[in-house]
C-alpha cells in the first residue's frame, strides 16, 4: 500500500509557530511510522524554515530522509517577505506578471546568487557533518544534536525525542507508558477517537459510545 510513496511534510505556517511545532510536524509522523513499523519504503521530506546547513543537519539527524528548502532560495532571489505574493504586486519582481515590477529582477544576476546560496549551504552542511567526525548524512542521528532547554540545561535530542522500537505499538502491552492513553482512546476504524479520556467532561467522537463506555448499564447523563 505504501510502496513508492513519499510522505511530504509541509510545515506550512512556520512563520507563526514556535520551535515545538517543528517537533510536532516532523517527529510525530516519524514516531507513528516507526512505532507501527511502516517506515519501509516511505521517505520523509522535511520542509519549512530550512535555510542553513544546520537546519539541514538538524532535520536529517532527527530522521528526515531529505530536506526541501524554498525560503532560502526565495531570499537569495530577492524576496523581501512582504507576503503579498497573491496580489501581483510583489515588490521584488519574484511573484508577479507585472512588467514594471519584474523588470528589476535581473535573471543573470539572481541565478548566480541562488546557485551560490545552494552551493554554500551544501558546503556548510558538509563542514558540520565532517566536524562531527562523520562522512555521510546517513550517519546522523539524534545524539548529534543538542538543545538548550533552560538557561542552565542542555539536552541531547535523543533525550528530548527518544527513539522507540520498531513496531512497538502493534502490541499495546509493549507500548511505552506515554502512549497508553492515546492507544486506549484510538479507534482503528475511524480518525475520531472512541472517547477522550483526557476530557471526560466533553466526550468527543460518538458521545453515545463514550457514555456507554463509561456506563454500560445505561443512564441518560453523559
Ligand atoms: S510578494 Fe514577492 S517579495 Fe513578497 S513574499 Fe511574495 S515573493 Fe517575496
Amino acid at each position: 500500500m505504501f510502496a513508492g510513496t513519499s510522505l511530504l511534510l509541509l510545515a506550512v505556517g512556520w512563520w507563526f509557530w514556535p520551535p515545538v511545532a517543528w517537533a510536532a510536524v516532523l517527529i510525530v509522523p516519524l514516531l507513528a511510522l516507526g512505532t507501527y513499523d511502516l517506515r519501509g519504503p516511505i521517505r520523509v521530506i522535511a520542509s519549512g524554515k530550512i535555510l542553513t546547513g544546520f537546519h539541514l543537519v538538524k532535520n536529517l539527524a532527527v530522521g528526515a530522509d531529505l530536506c526541501s528548502s524554498a525560503r532560502g532560495m526565495m531570499f537569495a532571489l530577492g524576496c523581501v517577505h512582504s507576503l503579498i505574493c497573491n496580489t501581483n504586486r510583489c515588490p521584488s519582481g519574484v511573484a508577479t506578471q507585472d512588467p514594471r515590477l519584474y523588470r528589476g529582477l535581473i535573471v543573470a544576476d539572481k541565478a548566480q546568487r541562488v546557485a551560490q546560496f545552494q552551493a554554500k549551504t551544501v558546503h556548510a552542511t558538509a563542514e558540520l557533518i565532517a566536524s562531527a567526525g562523520l562522512f555521510h548524512t546517513s550517519e546522523l542521528n539524534r545524539t548529534h544534536i543538542y538543545r538548550r532547554v533552560t538557561q542552565s540545561e542542555i539536552r541531547r535530542y535523543d533525550r528530548i525525542y527518544p527513539y522507540v522500537s520498531a513496531g512497538v505499538l502493534r502490541d499495546p502491552a509493549k507500548a511505552p507508558e506515554a502512549f497508553a492513553v492515546h492507544l486506549e482512546e484510538a479507534d482503528p476504524e475511524r480518525f475520531v477517537p472512541r472517547y477522550c479520556l483526557t476530557r471526560t467532561d466533553k466526550p468527543c467522537g460518538d458521545p453515545h459510545r463514550a457514555r456507554r463506555a463509561r456506563n454500560p448499564e445505561g443512564g441518560t447523563r453523559p
